[in-house]
């Protein structure tokens, strides 16, 4: 499986940089999870592979593009761009995102070939198929509705926190997985905004290392993500302060593969 962390941030050149302010993971150019950076940061081949698009919550960082992949994508679609969400998810995109003013309700409009967005359902707690993927979905602990994710294509398999808090409904479902091969949990405030990190709902390296002790897998790649871009450097420095050699942040842009 090949994963990339979007890049969301650019140099004066026009480079994409380390700094994440938006997430979408791309799954082997076919499948994302989220989609923040996914109108900006594809490559046109990409852009017409990926057609499954999993969001995890309505948060602006996980789905600022959405709207504009989709409305890129609108008169060439022969098949409608399908997310993946829970009901409720679901109910606040249409509520508050493709209402008719934030952006048009792409769910009713069809081009030449038919529709060109569809929302799939998904459950809590039941495994199902996006493209080749078997994915599991829980409930994790963050302020708005908000699922974590295990993912496997029948070889690999990784576990996606998405943004959380102190949570053991994600654990039990890592650790229910035969093996694991990567755990891309969310660490975006530093040790000294935990008061922040507590109210908001996310962890910091400190937090971070106490829910690892839950745990029971050992010796995949754990990799640190949704670093607040302003605090990355700090991020960076307390998380290999936890010296745990198989933690590491991960780079936006770059492809790893398991
Ligand atoms: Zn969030
Ligand atoms: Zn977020």
């Amino acid at each position: 499986m090949k994963i990339q962390l979007l890049s969301s941030s650019f140099d004066q050149q026009g480079h994409a940089t380390l700094e994440q302010r938006l997430t979408c993971f791309l799954i082997d150019d076919r499948v994302t999870v989220d989609a923040g950076s996914i109108a900006i940061a594809l490559t046109d081949a990409q852009r017409n592979t990926v057609r499954d698009i999993i969001v995890t919550h309505p948060h602006m960082d996980h789905i600022a593009s959405l709207p504009i992949f989709v409305d890129d994508l609108f008169a060439q679609l022969e098949e409608p761009v399908r997310i993946y969400a829970t009901e409720e998810v679901i109910g606040l995109l249409e509520r508050d995102v493709f209402n008719g003013n934030v952006y048009p309700r792409f769910s009713e409009l069809e081009n030449s070939h038919g529709p060109v967005m569809k929302y799939i359902p998904i459950r809590v707690g039941e495994e199902f198929q996006v493209a080749h993927l078997r994915v599991t979905a829980v409930g994790v602990n963050h302020i708005v509705p908000t699922i974590g994710l295990l993912v496997s294509d029948g070889k690999a398999t990784v576990a996606f926190s998405s943004d959380t808090a102190e949570t053991d409904a994600f654990w039990d479902l890592t650790n229910s997985a035969p093996h694991l091969n990567a755990l891309l949990i969310e660490a975006s405030f530093p040790n000294s905004m935990h008061q922040l990190a507590v109210v908001s709902k996310h962890l910091t390296p400190a937090s971070l290392s106490n829910e690892l002790q839950k745990l029971n897998h050992k010796g995949m790649d754990i990799l640190a993500v949704h670093l607040k871009a302003a605090y990355r450097e700090t991020l960076i420095e307390e998380l290999a302060a936890l010296g745990i050699s198989n933690l590491h942040a991960m780079d936006p842009g770059r492809t790893y593969e398991w």
